[in-house]
């Protein structure tokens, strides 16, 4: 079985979930190789090497520095049929949830997305991923001959495993009528929450954005990401790149802080695979209690002042 990682860029930069993807490839033991698409590659060839790909293939494009999507999936899928992979391993992140399907669509390749463990399992994979919002955990196999599968970001850990990559460069002449002209970042330098290792969310138990330096001071001193819940996000109180749950994005650090967020199940489909989860809130009874592995009973308005002046002490 060979696989294929598709390392994604943005803006020249690699994402985490590119080195996740090469430290699953290599937990499961199978040969692989990785794909780059872009204008430019500069160091990235380097940055993969660091993290075990021994050999990355370039797919130059001088129109396509940026995510095309019709462009970027014909240049994937014939990357796959070009490498011979029988495995496409892409990030669940937005752009992986786009460029997933399209590339899977002209492959006539079966996709899992979204997977949060991936196996070998004789000659095929086993794969788990969330159903019906995170209700419940399917153990799945794809009957195609190409799988393309996207991986939910921060479950794999990055591991650095030095190797020199050979980089092989192709011409990637394609045709496409879409590409992303701009991308405009929210607050620059924030931690964007899905690769953020800790995330500190505040919910309607805030009770106004006046109060989210409890949230944002708090987070600072954990090095975390701030969240919302989307009751925060729908008051105007937070910006959307901010929501977790079935509507925002889906999050998988190694601590996630809910304060003042009851835990409903449309949010809890965005966090419950986070590895330690803490609950602060003042109604005992909150759903969230019953998924927190660690959880505060308390009014916020106490108890987060509390741990900022303890944290800075
Ligand atoms: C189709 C659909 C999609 C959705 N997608 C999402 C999504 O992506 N993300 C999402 O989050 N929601 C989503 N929702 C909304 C979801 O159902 C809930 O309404 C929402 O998550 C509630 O947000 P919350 O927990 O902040 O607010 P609430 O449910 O109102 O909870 C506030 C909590 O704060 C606590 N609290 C109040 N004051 C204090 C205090 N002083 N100290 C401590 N605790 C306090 C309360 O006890 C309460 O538990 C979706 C709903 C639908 C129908």
């Amino acid at each position: 079985m060979k696989i294929l990682v598709y390392a994604e860029q943005r803006e020249g930069q690699l994402r985490k979930i590119a080195f996740e993807n090469i430290a699953l490839a290599k937990q499961l033991g199978q040969p692989f190789e990785v794909a780059v698409i872009g204008a430019e590659i500069a160091d990235l060839a380097g940055q993969l090497g660091r993290y075990g790909a021994e050999k990355v293939v370039f797919y130059k494009n001088d129109s396509l520095g940026n995510y095309s999507p019709d462009g970027y999936a014909k240049i994937l899928a014939e990357a796959v049929t070009k490498q011979g992979a029988d495995v496409l391993l892409l990030g669940a992140t937005s752009t992986g949830k786009d460029l997933g399907p399209r590339t899977a669509s002209i492959l006539n390749a079966a996709m899992a997305t979204d997977c949060t463990h991936v196996e070998v399992d004789g000659d095929d994979l086993k794969i788990t991923r969330p159903m019906y919002a995170g209700k419940v955990m399917a153990t799945i196999r794809l009957s195609s001959a190409v799988k393309v599968v996207t991986v939910r970001p921060n479950v794999y850990s990055a591991v650095e495993a030095p190797a020199t990559a050979e980089v092989q460069e192709e011409a990637a002449a394609v045709d496409f009528t879409t590409i992303v002209k701009e991308i405009i970042s929210g607050a620059k330098g924030k931690l964007d929450v899905t690769e953020a290792d800790i995330i500190v969310s505040g919910g309607r138990g805030m009770k106004g954005p006046e109060n989210w330096h409890l949230i944002e001071g708090l987070a600072e001193l954990f090095g975390a990401a701030t969240g919302a819940s989307r009751a925060a996000v729908d008051a105007g109180w937070r910006p959307h790149d901010e929501q977790v749950g079935q509507t925002g994005k889906t999050v998988s650090p190694s601590l996630y802080v809910a304060v003042g967020i009851s835990g409903a199940i449309q949010h809890l489909a965005g966090m419950s695979s986070s590895k330690y989860i803490v609950a602060i809130n003042k109604d005992p009874d909150a759903p969230i209690f019953k998924l927190a592995d660690y959880g505060i009973v308390a009014d916020l308005f106490d108890v987060v002042p509390r741990m900022i002046e303890e944290m800075k002490a």
